[in-house]
């Protein structure tokens, strides 16, 4: 099985051209992460293998902060 992105109505993998990404260990960036795709999707929890694809995200220059765009196909 490919990873697929977490993220409400995307299901993007590798093959649709997009980076995948883990979820961060960092407690702090992670809650940051969470929080974010709980906008979509209620009481979401990661796991190990939980993914999200770079369509999601809008890095400043250290990486460390991320936008995750609303949703709205579908
Ligand atoms: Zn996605």
């Amino acid at each position: 099985m490919p990873s697929r992105c977490i993220a409400a109505f995307c299901s993007n993998t590798r093959e649709d051209g997009v980076s995948l990404f883990r979820f961060p260990k960092e407690p702090e960036l992670l809650s940051k992460w969470v929080k974010q795709v709980r906008r979509t999707r209620e009481n979401w929890k990661p796991t190990q293998t939980s993914v999200l694809c770079s369509e999601h995200f809008e890095f400043s220059l250290d990486c460390n902060t991320l936008t995750l765009q609303r949703e709205t196909q579908n």
